[in-house]
C-alpha cells in the first residue's frame, strides 16, 4: 500500500499506537514529519477531503476539557473521511481505575478504528491502550506526554527553518506540569537539537539534566543565542499549593517581552502551545508580532500532523488485522 503521498509505505512507523515520543526513533519521527508536510498542502488547497478513512470510526475521548487538541483532531479525522464521535467526560477523581477499564470495555464494543484520549492521570492513555482493540492516540495524559503537541512543533521549526539539528532552542516556563515540554525535550533531543528549559526553582524538575538538557533560573542567560523561544502555560489547574509569589511577579522575571528576547538570536522564533495567559507567560504584543510569533502556524501545523497520524496508525491497524485473518485461515 502506498500513502496520499506518494511514500512508497508506512515501514517508517510499524507502531500500533502513539502514546509518546519517548522511545521513537528519529526515523520514525521523520517518517510522521514528512508524511504531515504533505499534508499541510492538502489543507491549503481547495479540495481537502481524502477518502483514506473513508468507513473508519475515529472517538475522540476526553476527560479534560480541552477546544483546539480535540478541534484538531475532529477536523483531520474528517478530513479523511472518517466518521467522528466526541465524547466529553467528567473525570471524578472517586471512580478512576474500575471506571476507566470500564469505559474501554465499552468503547471496544462500539468498535472504533482509532481511539484518541487525553487524561488528566500521566500513564492513564497507556493504560487504556493496553485493553482497546483499535489504534490509541495520546492527546495529552497529565504531566506525562503530548506526543502530536511536540510533532506539530517540530513541523512547524522545520519548516520555517529546515532542520532541527543543531538547533538551540528553549523551552521556558512550567517544566514540571508540562506534557509538552516532555514530549518536546525527547523529540527535540532526538533529532539533534540542544535544549534548554528555563524555569523558576519550584517549576524545575529535579534530574531533568537526565533528558540531556541544560537548565537555567535565569531568562536572559537561558534565551543568549537561542534560534527557537518555546512558551509554556502556567498549569494552574495541576499546581497543589503555590509553586509562584503572584502572576506579576512571574511575568517580571519569567515573562517573554522585547527586552527579554534580546537576548535570543535576533532573528529567534517564538512558540506556544496554547492556551496562552498574555500578560503572564507572554507579553500580548509579542506572542501576535508577526514577524517572531509562529504561535497561529503552529495550529495549522497540528491538523496536518495528526491527520499524517491517523492515516499511519489506520494502515498499521488494517495491516495487522488482515495479516492475522490469513493466519487463521
Ligand atoms: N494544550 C497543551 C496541553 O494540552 C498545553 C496547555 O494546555 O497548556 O498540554
Amino acid at each position: 500500500m502506498t500513502s496520499a503521498h506518494g511514500t512508497s509505505a508506512y515501514e517508517g512507523y510499524r507502531h500500533r499506537h502513539l502514546l509518546g515520543i519517548e522511545g521513537l526513533t528519529a526515523t520514525e519521527i521523520l517518517f510522521l514529519l514528512d508524511l504531515s508536510d504533505g499534508y499541510v498542502a492538502v489543507n491549503r488547497s481547495e479540495d481537502k477531503k481524502k477518502d483514506l478513512l473513508d468507513g473508519r470510526t475515529v472517538i475522540n475521548l476526553f476527560f479534560e476539557s480541552s477546544t483546539r487538541t480535540r478541534t484538531s483532531f475532529e477536523l483531520a479525522a474528517k478530513r479523511l473521511g472518517a466518521d467522528v464521535i466526541n465524547m466529553s467526560v467528567a473525570w471524578s477523581s472517586i471512580k478512576k481505575g474500575e471506571t476507566l477499564i470500564d469505559t474501554a470495555m465499552t468503547l471496544n464494543a462500539m468498535h472504533p478504528d482509532v481511539l484518541v484520549v487525553r487524561h488528566p492521570d500521566s500513564g492513564a492513555v497507556q493504560l487504556l491502550s493496553e485493553k482497546m482493540n483499535c489504534a490509541v492516540i495520546n492527546g495529552g495524559d497529565g504531566s506525562h506526554e503530548h506526543p502530536t503537541q511536540a510533532l506539530l512543533d517540530a513541523l512547524t521549526i522545520r519548516r520555517r527553518l529546515g532542520t532541527i539539528e543543531g538547533l538551540q532552542i528553549a523551552i521556558c516556563g512550567d517544566i514540571a506540569h508540562s506534557r509538552v515540554a516532555r514530549s518536546n525535550i525527547h523529540l527535540l533531543t532526538t533529532l539533534g537539537a540542544r535544549v534548554r528549559l528555563i524555569a523558576p526553582p519550584t517549576l524545575m524538575p529535579s534530574s531533568i539534566e537526565r533528558m540531556g538538557v541544560e537548565t537555567f533560573t535565569d531568562m536572559r542567560k537561558g534565551l543568549a543565542g537561542c534560534d527557537i523561544v518555546m512558551m509554556l502555560r502556567l498549569q494552574t489547574e495541576r499546581m497543589q499549593g503555590s509553586y509562584v509569589p503572584s502572576t506579576r511577579e512571574y511575568f517580571h522575571f519569567f515573562g517573554l517581552d522585547h527586552e527579554k528576547l534580546q537576548a535570543a538570536k535576533p532573528n529567534a522564533l517564538i512558540m506556544h502551545p496554547g492556551p496562552m495567559n498574555r500578560g503572564v507567560e507572554i507579553d500580548s504584543a509579542l506572542a501576535d508580532d508577526i514577524h517572531r510569533s509562529v504561535i497561529r502556524e503552529q495550529v495549522e501545523m497540528g491538523v496536518a500532523v495528526r491527520m499524517a497520524c491517523l492515516e499511519t496508525l489506520n494502515h498499521n491497524l488494517h495491516l495487522a488485522r488482515s495479516q492475522q485473518e490469513q493466519a487463521a485461515q
